[in-house]
């Protein structure tokens, strides 16, 4: 991390979880002249953090500043962590990276612009989408934060310069001072019950996304779900101004990425840069232009008439229901480890699969749902086996891989898994 000086001379911090990161920010605050102490419960993790003072928040002898604690790692519920509850009962500040990010450009002298991003979908590609207008607009970003890089792992911006930050409902949590000039919530569906209690918890801890805010800021919300109409009514009590989204809302052009859902994201990302100045131009320049990211319902090869669309994000179904929407016709690869409930959820669009080949764990169950309702399918197991097979299938042109499943029975992360299809897709085999 560059620019910042010793913003942090004096101050002392324990970093706790080692993870994507924790260790950028150990570095970064360090660089920054804190002194700095690192902790993880998995000793791997902390013989890799080397330079450091190595131990538990609790043993620091002197007074500890803040306690930056990983979004991963629990403060409250279901169970908080040991060394979180130590510094609860001792009242040390448990703050996230982006609060420290905020505090560092602050303190140096840069009133650079911080824009937030949340909701329960669509948080990464609505974060690259407002950094890639920015982009064709020419004005000076960094995005960052839960799509990484790390929050402390961004440059020093000049007060021309806007920060662009995906924020988690665990980072939210976790913020003390940033105060975001523009903030979206996207959508609020329910998800990490488990961490913030209720619906209510989690409609709690993303409502910090237009904390601090004043009559000088924005607040994006969307109107399609219950919970965001409820957050709409709660902002209008605020002092920020309110921009309400509503279905149908069409960007200027048509984003150049499929599906109502992304009309959503494209429609916030607008009002955003509307609110940061950026005209109406290039806007619709960088909407159209935006190549989104990868394994969201991404193009990787197209052969004789044939697509192959990547969406190895799509973990569980509600996920692949958004990618089924947008091909009238195709023939879909899906499986691995189901979510509760497994494509149950999926019959509506059975009649557009040509035919479906499974892989994974879970591919008898898949196929047993599939051949219940009469769609045509095969247990290929392997990702090897089916796409070849899918391809030779694919009279209506489209090749989905939308697993609608979790990949860790034969891939480290979706993202491999992604790869593994795109390499599998681009060899052209069939
Ligand atoms: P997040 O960062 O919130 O996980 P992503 O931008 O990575 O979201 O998108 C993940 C998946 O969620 C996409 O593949 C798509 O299926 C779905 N999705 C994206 N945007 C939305 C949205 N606005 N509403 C509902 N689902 C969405």
């Amino acid at each position: 991390m560059s620019g910042f000086g010793r913003v942090f001379a004096g101050q002392n911090f324990a970093v706790l979880g080692l993870g994507k990161a924790g260790l950028p920010a150990a570095l970064a605050l360090r660089g920054m002249g804190a002194t700095v102490s690192v902790w993880d419960d998995d000793a791997t993790l902390r013989e890799a953090a080397t330079g450091f003072t190595v131990m538990q928040p609790s043993h620091t002898q002197a007074r500890l500043d803040a306690l930056v604690l990983s979004p991963g790692i629990p403060h409250h519920l279901p169970q908080p962590h040991p060394q979180a509850a130590w510094a609860a009962a001792h009242g040390v500040p448990i703050l996230i990276d982006a609060e420290l990010l905020y505090r560092a450009v602050r303190a140096s002298g840069s009133a650079a612009k911080f824009a937030g991003i949340t909701g329960t979908n669509g948080k990464s590609t609505t974060t690259s989408l407002l950094a890639h207008i920015l982009d064709v607009a020419g004005v000076p970003n960094a995005a960052g934060a839960n799509l990484g890089p790390a929050a402390l792992s961004l440059p020093r911006l000049s007060e021309s310069g806007v920060y662009v930050l995906e924020m988690s409902s665990y980072m939210l949590e976790r913020l003390a001072t940033l105060r975001f000039d523009v903030a979206a919530m996207l959508n609020l569906t329910p998800d990490h019950l488990d961490r913030h209690g209720s619906m209510a918890g989690y409609a709690a801890a993303k409502r910090e996304i237009f904390a601090r805010q004043d009559a000088a800021c924005t607040a994006v919300v969307t109107m399609e779900d219950a919970p965001s109409r409820a957050m709409a009514a709660w902002l209008d009590g605020q002092a920020a101004q309110v921009v309400r989204i509503h279905t149908g809302d069409a960007p200027g052009a048509g984003p150049a990425l499929p599906g109502a859902h992304n009309a959503q994201n494209a429609a916030v990302a607008r009002a955003m840069a509307r609110a940061l100045g950026v005209g109406e131009a290039d806007i619709i320049r960088g909407i159209a232009s935006f190549p989104g990211l990868p394994h969201r319902q991404q193009e990787v090869a197209s052969f004789a008439g044939v697509r192959f669309i990547n969406d190895s994000k799509a973990t569980n179904a509600d996920a692949t229901a958004r990618a089924m929407a947008c091909y009238p016709r195709f023939v879909w690869i899906a499986g691995g480890i189901a979510k509760a409930g497994g494509i149950a959820d999926l019959a509506p669009y059975f009649p557009r699969i040509e035919k479906a080949f499974l892989i994974g764990r879970d591919a008898p169950t898949f196929a047993a749902t599939l051949s219940a309702h009469g769609v045509e399918n095969e247990i290929a197991g392997t990702l090897d086996a089916a796409v070849p097979r899918a391809h030779s299938a694919a009279s209506s042109g489209v090749v989905l891989f939308s697993p609608a499943a979790a990949s860790f029975d034969q891939f480290l992360n979706f993202e491999l898994r992604g790869e593994h299809f795109t390499t599998l897709a681009r060899a052209g085999r069939g």
